[in-house]
């Protein structure tokens, strides 16, 4: 919005109830592209990634990794520099536009319980109001930054591991991602798909029987842990926001994240990017629109890992026994085409597919 000039004529309330956010989480993302210059929030990128213990380039992707505190302080940064921002620790406990208006009611409680009532323009909602119930799939992590005896050589900073599948399942979809900033640093992160959240315990559990096994002596520098909902719910089948319409979600709640992988934060960045250039052009306000064949294969892969939590393993491994990861990287980036889907597709298990697609379409 600052760049787009957008904060001259208007004021940006800034609505945030965690007084508290620090280094929450890690985002990787990767992409074809050079990074824009000014993403100093990136800290470290990899071109090859390591699958069976053997590392194979990604080109023409690079893989990149910053720290959730690093990007808060890029954004902080980017901020104070404009006049027109104001920041409000509290909640947003309601926003309504009403049939016939363009503005939005909002209703915000300020730290001390007073209750306030905005009206604004547009309202922008990250953030999403889900209860446990309406999720039936989450992605749950617990990652520990972890150091490491220099002379051990436990990492090889030039490849990152992506769904090392070598863990315990325990009747569900486990992998762990380990990304080396150096032979002795590294974070290792297990990754869940289940019913359940992982808890910080068991996670921490299953870390330290993994680095017994593995032999490798680390000191635990930081914990990450927390969740994200698997669900295809927060899907647009719009390409963009009906004319007239002042509430527009964000992130999570706007189906940034790929229902099946959980990436999203690229996908963030350039739907904020297109929604400020919407504005200032006046036009319709983009959603995060995916193409039809995109959704109808995470629904399918969703149904699956749900209903035959045991079969992911198989399925991951398979496809990264056969496909580069570059070709998978694509897919998941949904910039495939059919003919190469095809051919991902050969290497699945079908019988389970099939079998999961009648299924579906007989409701
Ligand atoms: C541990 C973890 C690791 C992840 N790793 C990756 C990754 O590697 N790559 C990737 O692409 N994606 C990743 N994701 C997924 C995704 O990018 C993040 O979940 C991302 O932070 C989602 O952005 P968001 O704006 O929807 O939600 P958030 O980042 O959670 O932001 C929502 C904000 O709104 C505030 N808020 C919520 N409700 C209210 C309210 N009522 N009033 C006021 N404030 C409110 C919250 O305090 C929060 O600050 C990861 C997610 C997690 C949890």
């Amino acid at each position: 919005m600052i760049k787009e000039g957008l904060l001259e004529e208007k004021r940006l309330l800034i609505v945030e109830f965690d007084p508290n956010k620090h280094n929450d989480r890690t985002w990787c993302f990767w992409g074809e592209e050079p990074i824009e210059k000014n993403w100093d929030f990136v800290n470290f990128s990899w071109n090859q990634v390591q699958i069976f213990g053997e590392s194979q380039s990604i080109k023409p992707y690079t893989y990149h990794h910053c720290r959730s505190e690093a990007f808060y302080q890029f954004v902080k940064n980017a901020l104070e520099s404009s006049e027109g921002v104001d920041w409000c620790l509290g909640k947003v406990l309601e926003a309504v536009q009403l049939e016939g208006q363009f503005f939005v009611q909002v209703k915000i409680e300020g730290n001390l319980d007073e209750v306030y009532d905005v009206d604004a323009d547009w309202f922008f909602g990250s953030g999403t109001a889900i209860s446990g119930q309406e999720i039936t799939l989450w992605q749950s992590f617990v990652g520990w930054r972890v150091k490491c005896n220099p002379g051990a050589h436990l990492f090889d900073s030039k490849s990152f591991r992506m769904m090392d599948f070598d863990i315990e399942q325990a009747g569900k979809t486990r992998f762990l991602y380990i990304l080396p900033f150096g032979d002795a640093e590294a974070l290792i992160e297990v990754t869940q798909f289940d019913k359940e959240i992982l808890g910080l315990d068991e996670g921490q559990e299953l870390l330290r029987e993994i680095c017994e096994k593995r032999n490798w002596e680390v000191l635990k520098m930081e914990v990450e842990c927390n969740a994200i909902p698997m669900s295809s719910r927060f899907d647009s089948v719009r390409r963009f926001h009906k004319a007239g319409t002042r509430m527009i979600p964000l992130g999570v709640a706007a189906g940034a994240l790929k229902p099946t992988t959980g990436y999203g934060f690229i996908r963030m960045m350039k739907h904020g990017k297109a929604i400020a250039s919407a504005l200032r052009s006046n036009d319709l306000i983009p959603t995060l629109y995916r193409k039809k064949r995109f959704r109808f294969y995470d629904n399918l892969l969703l149904r699956i890992l749900q209903n035959h939590p045991t079969r992911g393993k198989q399925i991951f491994v398979q496809l990264f026994h056969h496909k580069k990861a570059s070709m998978i990287l694509r897919f998941l980036n949904e910039q495939t085409n059919l003919l190469q889907e095809i051919m991902i597709f050969m290497w699945l298990p079908k019988r389970l597919f099939i079998r999961n697609l009648i299924a579906k379409w007989k409701g």
